[in-house]
């Protein structure tokens, strides 16, 4: 089992799929961010239900990713980074993830910390 509680805010993605008939496409999420002591199971729960109602059609690819989205769900996702991660813009302003700097900048889907120049998005 992994510890799915953190101290730190993560950034995580978690897997599901969509049936069309034969067809099944198998995505991730985008990072969503978990906030200290919050599960990222339940946190999850949306895109295992999306998997649990559109992934179970398709065959046979549906009835293969179906359980293993549902397991990649309950098992936490998947952390891409900690604090200050693309897909923050405008949603967090937790600091640098090169430097720490609180003095990070974000706009159109980039963050630059003012401290050092780093650059991520
Ligand atoms: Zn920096």
């Amino acid at each position: 089992m992994r510890d799915t509680s953190s101290n730190e805010a993560q950034w995580v993605q978690y897997p599901y799929c969509i049936s069309l008939c034969v067809l099944t496409l198998r995505r991730t999420s985008a990072p969503q961010l978990i906030r200290p002591g919050q599960s990222r199971v339940l946190a999850g729960l949306p895109f295992l239900f999306i998997s649990l109602f559109c992934g179970w059609w398709g065959f046979p690819f549906g009835l293969l990713y179906t359980p293993l989205c549902i397991i990649g769900v309950l098992s936490g996702g998947e952390v891409v980074g900690g604090v200050g991660i693309p897909g923050a813009a405008g949603a967090a302003n937790e600091g640098c993830t090169r430097c720490g700097s609180l003095d990070v900048v974000f706009a159109l889907g980039l963050s630059r910390c003012r401290a050092c120049g780093h650059r991520s998005g």
